[in-house]
């Protein structure tokens, strides 16, 4: 059995969620992602969550979540680091989409339709698989120009990133952190 791990802010973009496996709870930095286990907790998770299928894998992630470790780490401070930008309002270069087009090369795509949804499933490697989904859903995120939309929690203890398509989220969610600084305004003013 996967250790128990919970992970914060599941947006419904894999490589968004990839990116927010590291959080920061009572002003240190967590890394949720540093063993076999937290990966397979991770595969886990995002798979309940509907944005994987066991179908996209053609082995049990038990076989090679230990091979998946560094691969995701590595794409996950790439990917760190192209959001954090387009939060402070940077445009990317072209390199950035060409490295994730790359690592798509070592599994790309074929397509299969599966209860009238249209699945891609990654041809190669499950380790490279997995890290090739993540790369199509950051390209789409790229291409339906939702970079921009990316923000920081307004929280600047917060690690979370978040896509706010409405425009006025300032908190990576009420729960984590918009509740928390609500707490501590009020505590302000009944000191004032
Ligand atoms: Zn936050």
């Amino acid at each position: 059995m996967a250790t128990e791990i919970i992970f914060p802010l599941l947006s419904g973009n894999t490589s968004m969620d990839l990116v927010n496996t590291e959080v920061v709870s009572h002003g240190t930095r967590h890394d949720l992602l540093t063993s076999k286990e937290h990966v397979l907790a991770w595969f886990n998770t995002i798979k309940k969550e509907g944005n994987i299928s066991r179908d996209q894998f053609n082995m049990d992630i038990e076989l090679w979540a230990n091979d998946a470790l560094p691969l995701l780490r590595e794409l996950r401070s790439f990917l760190r680091d192209g959001y954090e930008k387009s939060a402070d309002g940077k445009e990317l270069t072209p390199d950035w989409n060409t490295h994730l087009e790359l690592l798509i090369k070592r599994a790309p795509f074929m397509y299969q339709l599966k209860n009238d949804q249209l699945i891609p499933i990654p041809i190669g490697e499950p380790d490279d698989a997995l890290i090739s989904i993540i790369a199509l859903d950051a390209l789409k995120i790229l291409s339906s120009n939702q970079l921009s939309k990316i923000h920081r929690c307004a929280n600047p203890e917060c690690v979370l990133l978040f896509i706010d398509t409405h425009g006025r989220r300032k908190w990576c969610s009420m729960k984590i952190c918009g509740n928390r600084s609500k707490v501590t305004r009020h505590q302000q003013l009944k000191i004032k």
